[in-house]
């Protein structure tokens, strides 16, 4: 008899989410963490979308450990010495089923495989799957379960969930991956800055557990990518995200673009006597739809992250909820093939209807161009500039001079540019076309 109806690897929001699924509807499931405890090993930016959450544990919001309610939603084009900020507020977002939350992931993470394991699940922690388990130990053999660095630790299965982050290492000794190109990921490192909480809440402008969210483009000194800003209790996460490839092929680290963008004049006076108290870096799968691999194989499903279902896509950059709502369909499809008695990758197809049918993959199909054309070299380099300058020009004022009209502004600024029209057109209708 095998160990367990299922094993789930990696205890994230998608492993905690599917396993949790699972010991409701009476499986006999383990999920498996390397780190010492959920959320030990986790980094991200910092904001929970949670609204997927309602209907796995309604009423979430009254015990999940927030730090704050995201009530400020800024996007800033940034150049060396400009920036120009929309500056979104609302309190519809200050109050139950808020919009976004600012969460630390050790939190989070060992909040939600907390349910898990209180529905039945078992979680086992300090333990690396190292390898796929197959019958008769022969490379074509059914997968019966995972191998693990604990003496005698095979764990074994009818069925495995991936759920092991990106660069899925069980995703890819399955087959499900193709080739894998760096183009599609981009690397995020964050810092965690220490200040008082009354100093967090008068220079950002909050009150109460009211925070910020800031998504910044133009601070990246040219490499494609954006940077972010998130207030917590009395931390602020700052950091940025880097198309790899064009991180490797210069030679600024990217501890110094934080520091650069740390001391602009749009930046610096917010975080001004903080302690760092944190460093951290993450793969993050960036190319979305186009890099998804097979979802299902024989035995096998993959989830989250490990199934590249992060949505990084410009001013969106949402993989948590993207990693519960794949979790959860991983879950009620694992329950449907078990009680089928059919774990076959045809056995397990309801898992990508399942995505298909939801926000996963409609998100996903809708805004596929979306990464490509934020990450383009116009999007990055020129159009901050433009805008910045555009701004400046129309609000400075140079009497005797008289005003030079919005039109004449904005001809100047184009050909200073050296773009053509043809080219703006061009992005203005792919920019409209990708974000759906
Ligand atoms: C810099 C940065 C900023 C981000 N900002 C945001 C944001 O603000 N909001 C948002 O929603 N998303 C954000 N994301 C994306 C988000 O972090 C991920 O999409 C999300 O964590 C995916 O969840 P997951 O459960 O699929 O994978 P993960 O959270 O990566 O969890 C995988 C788990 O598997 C475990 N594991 C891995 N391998 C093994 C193994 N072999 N054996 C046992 N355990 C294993 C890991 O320890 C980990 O606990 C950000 C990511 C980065 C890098």
């Amino acid at each position: 008899m095998p160990d367990f109806d299922v094993i789930v690897v990696g205890a994230g929001p998608a492993g905690s989410s599917a396993a949790l699924v699972l010991a409701r509807a009476g499986r006999k499931v383990c999920l498996v963490e390397r780190g010492p405890f959920p959320g030990s090993k986790n980094m991200y930016g910092g904001v929970v979308y949670g609204r997927i959450l309602d209907t796995l544990i309604p009423g979430w919001w009254e015990e999940a450990p927030i730090q704050r309610w995201v009530t400020r939603r800024a996007t800033m084009l940034m150049t060396d010495t400009q920036a120009l900020t929309v500056d979104y507020r609302t309190d519809a977002w200050a109050g139950p089923p808020y919009n976004g939350a600012t969460a630390y992931r050790p939190d989070f993470d060992s909040w939600l495989a907390g349910k898990a394991v209180d529905a039945g699940a078992t979680l086992v922690c300090e333990t690396v799957a190292k390898g796929l388990l197959r019958e008769g130990d022969r490379p074509d053999g059914a997968i019966v379960g995972v191998r693990t660095d604990r003496p005698d630790g095979d764990l074994t299965a009818p069925l495995v969930i991936a759920c092991d982050g990106v660069n899925s290492f069980l995703a890819k000794e399955a087959g499900l991956y193709g080739e894998v190109d760096p183009a599609n990921y981009t690397v995020g490192v964050k810092e965690t800055v220490a200040l008082p909480r009354e100093t967090i809440e008068q220079r950002f402008n909050v009150r109460d557990r009211d925070g910020v969210d800031f998504e910044i483009l133009g601070c990246t000194q040219g490499i494609p990518g954006g940077g972010f800003l998130y207030t917590n209790l009395d931390t602020v996460a700052v950091g940025v995200v880097l198309k790899v490839p064009s991180l490797a092929a210069q030679s600024l680290r990217p501890e110094e673009i934080i520091a650069r963008m740390k001391a602009h004049s749009a930046i610096a006076p917010l975080l001004e006597g903080g302690e760092v108290k944190e460093y951290s870096a993450h793969l993050i799968p960036e190319a979305g739809y186009d890099m998804i691999p097979e979802l299902a194989g024989d035995g096998m499903l993959v989830a989250g992250d490990a199934a590249a279902l992060c949505l990084a896509a410009g001013i969106w950059l949402e993989g948590v909820n993207f990693a519960i709502g794949s979790g959860i369909a991983a879950g009620e499809a694992a329950t449907e093939a078990l009680t089928r008695g059919d774990v076959s990758a045809a056995g397990l197809a309801g898992y990508r209807a399942r995505l298909d049918a939801n926000f996963v993959m409609k998100d996903h199909k809708k805004l596929r161009r979306a990464a490509h054309v934020i990450m383009g070299e116009r999007n990055q380099l020129h159009y901050p500039q433009i805008a910045c300058n555009i701004v400046e020009d129309m609000f400075r004022v140079e009497n005797p001079d008289p005003k030079p009209g919005l039109r004449r502004i904005v001809q100047r600024e184009v050909k200073r540019s050296g773009l053509r029209v043809r080219d703006l057109m061009r992005d203005a209708r792919d920019g409209m076309r990708s974000f759906g």
